[in-house]
């Protein structure tokens, strides 16, 4: 559609309306779809005529919320999940096999980390990048490497993957990039359009927004000209072509791990992202105030990327839309001074959750990373003073003033 992001947005897949004129996608909270006849239901099955048989394979209320993702990242195809991490674990399945080697950027989500290491016992072992950087990553690949996977603004770290230039070292060697984009969102980032294959979203972040429902997304750039040899786990799909993978993913794996969204999830995600838009302008000016009134504190090191120096800073105009996103780390001098900070905050939130129109707080290295050793820890960015926010929609003044005042009052002096 030919129009900016919001408009986009509200009058892209909508636009159509559904079966009885709705402006929203009806729930369909059901289980099965019933049919006139055998022959019908018999067509359904052998994908030759279009329609819903079982929630589990597709539902219309799922449908509607793919069909808006995959428009709003210039997809060709949306598969949605359970989860962020239900959708990560069918993306990397659907290309690798037992002897198969993913490169993975460092830094990457705790649950991520945690899966990676739980596929070694399938016999699909991850390599990690000192930094998913052409050179570094040209390293790495050999026969083995199926996918190179990271996260385009890595939580809560924040390096930033240069997607044309890292596409292009992994396309000169038949291996497809699979970006992670929950921390950046649609709304900053299209990594399809940058020259990603995949892009993959926790829905559950900043997409639903208001911290209702879990899910998560992979969205299939379309382009991808796979080799059959390689990718054995995609040879029985090749007569797809470029279309095997997400053909795949739907007729086969995704279906078959069982991990897909419910009805009423979609929904509210879908409604969530009405204002996808409106609220990351409003969370990226709030986090972009907030990191810089905190740089000014004594004993305070503050992480976010529109600081001018911080290492990724030429990202935010170069891939970010002039954005820094929605969350900023800082560092507080000791665990201690971290933990009062957090527990005098009166509006921030602690929760273990990002994206959410509440400003959320935590403590990383006793939460998230709690079961990571201290050099993936530190690979990740977290140290034993740190501290994350998930940056909200609430009014700036009251923000800076909250934290400042928390800051202020937690001197390390005693
Ligand atoms: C939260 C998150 C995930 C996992 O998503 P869930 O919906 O919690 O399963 C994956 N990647 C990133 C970057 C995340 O922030």
């Amino acid at each position: 559609m030919d129009c900016n992001f919001n408009t986009r947005l509200l009058h892209g897949a909508t636009s159509a309306g559904y079966g009885n004129r709705e402006i929203l996608p009806p729930v369909s909270q059901v289980t099965a779809f019933r049919y006139e006849s055998m022959e019908e239901l018999e067509k359904v099955f052998a994908h030759k005529s279009m329609g819903y048989a079982y929630t589990r394979i597709g539902n219309p209320t799922v449908a509607a919320f793919e069909q808006r993702l995959k428009e709003l990242e210039g997809g060709v195809g949306a598969v949605c999940c359970s989860s962020g991490m239900a959708a990560i674990t069918a993306a990397l399945l659907a290309v690798c096999e037992s002897g198969s080697e993913i490169i993975a950027g460092n830094g990457l989500y705790g649950g991520t980390i945690d899966l990676l290491k739980d596929l070694e016992r399938f016999g699909i072992h991850t390599v990690y990048a000192k930094a998913l950087s052409p050179d570094v990553v040209s390293e790495l690949i050999n026969e083995r490497t199926r996918v190179i996977f990271g996260e385009l603004i890595s939580n809560p770290s924040l390096s930033v993957i240069d997607v044309p230039e890292l596409s292009k070292t992994a396309h000169e060697a038949g291996i497809p990039l699979f970006v992670d984009s929950t921390t950046a969102t649609p709304y900053l980032a299209s990594p399809l359009k940058l020259g990603a294959d995949v892009v993959i979203h926790s829905t559950s972040k900043y997409i639903n927004g208001g911290g209702s429902a879990i899910g998560g997304v992979i969205i299939d750039g379309g382009k991808f000209s796979w080799d059959f040899e390689k990718h054995k786990a995609l040879e029985e799909f090749k007569n797809y072509k470029k279309m095997a993978f997400i053909v795949r993913l739907r007729t086969d794996l995704w279906e078959n791990l069982g991990g897909c969204m419910a009805p009423m999830n979609a929904f509210l995600s879908f409604t969530g992202a009405d204002t996808l838009g409106l609220r990351m302008e409003r969370i990226c000016e709030n986090a972009d105030a907030l990191a810089k009134a905190l740089a000014e504190e004594e004993g305070i090191s503050v992480n976010y990327l529109t600081l001018p120096d911080h290492p990724f800073h030429g990202y935010v105009e170069k891939e970010l839309n002039g954005k820094g996103g929605g969350i900023l780390t800082f560092r507080a001098g000791s665990k201690e001074r971290a933990f009062k900070i957090i527990n005098s905050l009166k509006y921030a939130m602690i929760a273990s959750n990002i994206g959410d129109l509440r400003t959320l707080v935590i403590h990383p290295a006793s939460t998230l990373y709690i079961r990571s050793g201290k050099a993936e820890m530190e690979a990740a960015g977290v140290y034993e003073d740190t501290v994350r926010v998930s940056v909200g929609i609430e009014d700036k003044e009251d923000l800076i003033d909250d934290f400042r005042k928390a800051v202020r009052g937690c001197s390390d002096q005693h």
